[in-house]
């Protein structure tokens, strides 16, 4: 803590991994006295820099830029670019670490990286975000590269943001290499990435489910934030058979006890990503609740917070166990604040950590990497069938880890799983 003051997120995030890995590193001594995990809490190496861009005034504003290039023990950096103006060292450090592990589960060859700006593409025109973007690449550029370091998106980055960092990349370095993943499909992108990250968290919480002899079929759910993961988060819920009855942004929640169906879900797509609107229109179209806030006191099975951190608080936690919450699977990163989860924990609630049911994302990232250095893209039904038996081996590694006498602790066993792979590819290649 002495060594990163004012670091709240990236600390909470370091010790809810020690909680679990310190007690299987006093097993393990080769990892102790080669300080595995003092290491992996230290960034290779953080970037900083100035991003001046001209807004359609005219006028000259200066964001911040950063890349943390957290570790690379297994394979190039890799990890999304957040635009949002709570963007800080402190996020993008517990994003970058979290990332680490996550990536380590999903099998394939990715280290891990985080990155973004505090700029906010909220109310900015097209134009404008462009001009970001040129910009923000015109440094990042500096720094990355298909086999060094790979972002793609995240909060306030989805395929429009991706896309012009991309053309800006391309004409400064002269090279269509595979240097960024949730490109368009007419230039590399793979299909599926768009859903990987929602449909990979249910893929995570059916397997959680079968393991405890349940399944979505006729459940009610509840998914905070109305974004890439929670559309798609919904889209998949739906097809196994449940009812998904809210969806949010940051003014609010919408609670449609008939449940948000195919059609509806439509609308919200369209009113998010293309018109750029609020969650609250739904609730003007189709009649039904809006209330401020956030959606963690009705009376749902399954909770899939997807939105965004520290989303869901203690009291949130005791109110939806109170009612009947069977499973909550992360499709954020760390939307439960660690009191949350305890409660969740302690009451018997299946609880999966983003690190590992929200990994669908990266790994289908890391397909598109595969297919990039191929020239080859993959169908649609090839990309879904890797996704679905990635987050099956992820569900399979939490459980080897983390079985208990009292059913399998999922953050135990994603932590330590994450950890193992990492942790002997940083022994073999010594103290670097
Ligand atoms: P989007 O920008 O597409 O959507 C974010 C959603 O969350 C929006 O509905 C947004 O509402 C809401 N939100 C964001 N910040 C806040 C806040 N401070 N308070 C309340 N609501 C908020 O992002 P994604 O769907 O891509 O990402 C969502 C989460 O999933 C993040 O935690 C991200 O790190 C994680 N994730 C994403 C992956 C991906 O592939 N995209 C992969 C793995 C994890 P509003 O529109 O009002 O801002």
């Amino acid at each position: 803590a002495a060594k990163n003051p004012n670091e709240p997120e990236f600390l909470q995030a370091v010790e809810e991994v020690a909680e679990t890995v310190i007690p299987f590193i006093e097993e393990n001594p080769k990892y102790k006295k080669a300080k595995i995990l003092e290491r992996i809490a230290e960034p290779e190496r953080v970037i900083m820099f100035r991003v001046p861009w001209i807004n359609d005034q005219g006028e000259v504003e200066i964001n911040r830029g950063y890349r943390i290039q957290m570790n690379s023990a297994i394979g190039p950096y890799k990890g999304g670019l957040r635009f949002h103006p709570s963007v800080n060292l402190s996020i993008l450090k517990f994003l970058a670490f979290e990332q680490v592990f996550k990536n380590s589960l999903t099998t394939l060859p990715i280290g891990g990286g985080k990155g973004g700006s505090d700029f906010d593409p909220k109310g900015k025109s097209d134009n404008e975000v462009m001009r970001f973007c040129q910009s923000f690449m015109t440094e990042l550029s500096k720094h990355i590269g298909a086999d060094t370091d790979v972002p793609a998106g995240d909060i306030g980055v989805g395929g429009r943001e991706i896309g012009y960092m991309y053309g800006q990349y391309k004409r400064l370095r002269n090279e269509f290499t595979g240097v960024l993943t949730g490109k368009g499909i007419e230039y590399g992108g793979s299909l599926i990435r768009p859903e990987a990250t929602g449909y990979g968290c249910v893929y995570f919480a059916a397997n959680m489910l079968d393991k405890a002899g349940h399944s979505f079929k006729g459940k009610t759910v509840a998914i905070s934030g109305s974004g890439n993961v929670a559309q798609f988060a919904c889209e998949k819920v739906n097809e196994l058979g449940g009812k998904v009855v809210t969806m949010s942004d940051s003014s609010g929640f919408i609670y449609d006890t008939n449940g948000i169906d195919g059609e509806k879900l439509e609308f919200i797509m369209e009113l998010k990503n293309v018109k750029r609107g609020r969650i609250k229109e739904y609730a003007d179209k189709y009649g039904c609740e809006f209330h401020e806030g956030r959606p963690w006191s009705v009376n749902v099975d399954i909770a899939l917070p997807c939105a965004t951190q520290n989303e869901l608080n203690e009291e949130e936690a005791k109110q939806l166990v109170a009612n009947k919450l069977l499973a909550v699977a992360e499709g954020a990163n760390m939307p439960c604040t660690p009191e949350a989860v305890e409660v969740f924990q302690k009451s018997g609630v299946l609880y999966a950590p983003g690190k590992a049911s929200n990994a669908g994302g990266v790994a289908t990232s890391a397909l598109e990497m595969s297919q990039n250095s191929l020239r080859l893209s993959w169908t649609r039904e090839e990309v879904d069938a890797k996704l679905k038996g990635i987050m099956k081996s992820i569900h399979e590694a939490c459980v080897k880890y983390g079985e208990t006498d009292n059913g399998v602790d999922y953050v135990k066993g994603a932590n330590i799983a994450g950890f193992v792979k990492v942790a002997d590819s940083m022994l073999a290649q010594g103290y670097v």
